[in-house]
């Protein structure tokens, strides 16, 4: 593999570059990675959680979400809780492997390589940083992988499509520029896009009246409903 060399066991590589990497269930590493993690979930990723265990969100952000906002942060992060077993396991790993394999967030998906994003007129450009960590036993098999193509069997193409909608407000440039939002912006923030179930429910019993025309569509689906959580966002912070 080549690549230009970034702090750590961290390499940033092209979308067409090759290394080998594969991982599966005979890995003596296997949920190795499922434990001692900071995993960072998007609304999409909250989206999927749903629709994996059945819960509500308010239900989720009770039993398996934590929430954070720092002072330094202009957004709160929300993180899936980890279990108090002396490895900080996943709450959703077992001895066969993610519970809720068909569902899990974008970040699970995405390991061991990192994605991020730049836009401008022309869109959005993506990088991608490969992560070796030395547990990691998935880099010692043959299969030749390039980003494109492991990003591609991962099905991250929803994922992807969401997130950016998502960076394109927490990266805004008023944003950057130092807009300063408001505890009701921040909280309406956390409604729309992490918090579905609630934000339907308000929406159809008028507690908050949008600035923009509700599509029916959005009273039976979810990605409906969270793509007019991003316009709504969007529409309120920066009059988009
Ligand atoms: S959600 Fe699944 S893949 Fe992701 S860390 Fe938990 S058990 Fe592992
Ligand atoms: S540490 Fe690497 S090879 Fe092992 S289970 Fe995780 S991703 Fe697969």
């Amino acid at each position: 593999m080549s690549g230009k060399q970034i702090p750590g066991q961290l390499s940033r590589i092209s979308p067409g570059e090759v290394f080998s990497f594969l991982c599966h269930d005979r890995v003596s590493c296997f949920t190795h990675c499922c434990r001692e993690l900071e995993l960072v979930l998007t609304p999409y990723d909250v989206l999927r959680l749903r629709l994996a265990t059945g819960l509500s969100s308010s239900e989720l952000h009770e039993g398996y979400i934590i929430e954070e906002l720092t002072p330094e942060d202009t957004f709160p992060r929300f993180y899936l809780t980890m279990v108090d077993d002396g490895k900080a396991s996943c709450v959703f790993v077992n001895d066969a492997g993610c519970s809720i394999y068909l569902h899990r967030p974008g970040a699970c998906r995405t390991y061991p390589l990192g994605r991020g994003t730049t836009r401008d007129e022309s869109g959005v450009h993506e990088q991608f940083i490969l992560l070796q960590e030395p547990h990691c036993q998935g880099f010692q098999e043959t299969t030749v992988q390039t980003a494109q193509r492991f990003m591609k069997s991962q099905e991250l193409e929803t994922f992807n499509r969401f997130n950016d909608r998502l960076t394109a407000i927490t990266q805004h440039r008023k944003i950057k520029d130092g807009l300063e939002l408001t505890n009701e912006h921040i909280s309406l923030y956390r409604l729309a896009l992490y918090d579905l179930d609630n934000f339907r429910a308000q929406l159809a019993d008028k507690r908050i009246e949008p600035p923009l025309d509700i599509p029916e569509v959005v009273y039976e689906d979810d990605e409906k409903l969270l793509e007019f959580g991003l316009q709504f966002i969007e529409r309120l912070f920066f009059d988009l």
